[in-house]
């Protein structure tokens, strides 16, 4: 159900946290990965970890906000690999502010890298796998926040609420080309998204421990515990499942 030979899987914001431990999980399944992020050098840096582990990866330099630069990272999956099977979209920036503060700026920052940057890399995606006419699966991160109220995030919610939204207009859209859009909800995970919003470790340490206090499992999560979820959505395990987006967060909702 979850092996993914002969599948070519390109992960946007790869390089770090969430996208590196999906690009390596994914590898392990079996897929050809496209390690893509805007920083080049990370996503290199996870080919390099795949390679080495036997897996097969290629990195690729794209900004998910770019439109030019993710038709060319597309394009560079298809040239190596002549095929496109699964897109994650991951790329995600968090900003933490008090609703009375949150600026203009910071709005159309979450939205434009959360919002259009996944709704720019499903169309280019969905174009190639159209093109193809062999389907394909869109996956997207998506966060709890989308769904629970969080006074201090408004704006990282909002743009994640546009993800959740994507996914059932994107599964709705995509239908007739046997194209599926589906997305998993971390809750609180431990990457280095935090350390932009919270620079003192042990300031960032105590954050995590208040979290932790609100979330049934007891902690909050690492990368890794979400990449089974990932690699099933991605395989052939969900090929009955499209619009909907699965909670990953420990049971933190339902607090
Ligand atoms: P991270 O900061 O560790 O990784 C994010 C990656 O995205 C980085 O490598 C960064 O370079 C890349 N990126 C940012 N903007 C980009 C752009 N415009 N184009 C291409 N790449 C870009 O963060 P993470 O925690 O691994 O987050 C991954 C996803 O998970 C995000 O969508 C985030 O919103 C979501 N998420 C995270 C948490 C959490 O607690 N960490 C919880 C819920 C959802």
């Amino acid at each position: 159900m979850s092996d993914l030979t002969g599948k070519v899987t390109v992960v946007t914001g790869a390089g770090s946290g969430i996208g590196s431990a999906v690009a390596e999980a994914l590898a392990r399944a079996g897929a050809s990965v496209v390690a893509t992020d805007r920083n080049g050098p990370s996503a290199e840096a996870v080919r390099d970890r795949i390679l080495a582990a036997g897996g097969e990866a290629i990195a690729v330099t794209m900004d998910v906000t770019d439109r030019s630069s993710v038709v060319a990272g597309l394009a560079a999956a298809v040239d190596r690999y002549g095929q496109l099977d699964v897109l994650f979209n991951n790329a995600g920036i968090l900003r933490e502010n008090p609703f009375l503060e949150v600026t203009e700026d910071d709005w159309r920052q979450l939205m434009t890298v959360n919002g259009l940057g996944t709704l720019i890399c499903t169309q280019e995606a969905a174009k190639i796998m159209i093109a193809q006419g062999r389907g394909g699966k869109i996956v997207n991160t998506t966060s709890i926040t989308a769904r629970q109220a969080n006074a201090n995030f408004a704006h990282y919610a909002a743009s994640k609420a546009v993800v959740s939204s994507l996914i059932q207009s994107g599964a709705r859209a995509l239908a007739p080309h046997g194209i599926t859009v589906m997305g998993f909800a971390p809750g609180i995970v431990q990457t280095e998204m935090w350390e932009g919003v919270q620079t003192d470790p042990s300031a960032r340490r105590q954050k995590m421990d208040d979290y932790a206090k609100k979330i049934l499992v007891g902690r909050v999560s690492t990368p890794e515990d979400l990449t089974p979820i990932a690699v099933f959505l991605a395989g052939p395990g969900s090929d009955y499942m499209t619009g909907q987006v699965v909670m990953v967060d420990g049971g933190m909702v339902l607090v």
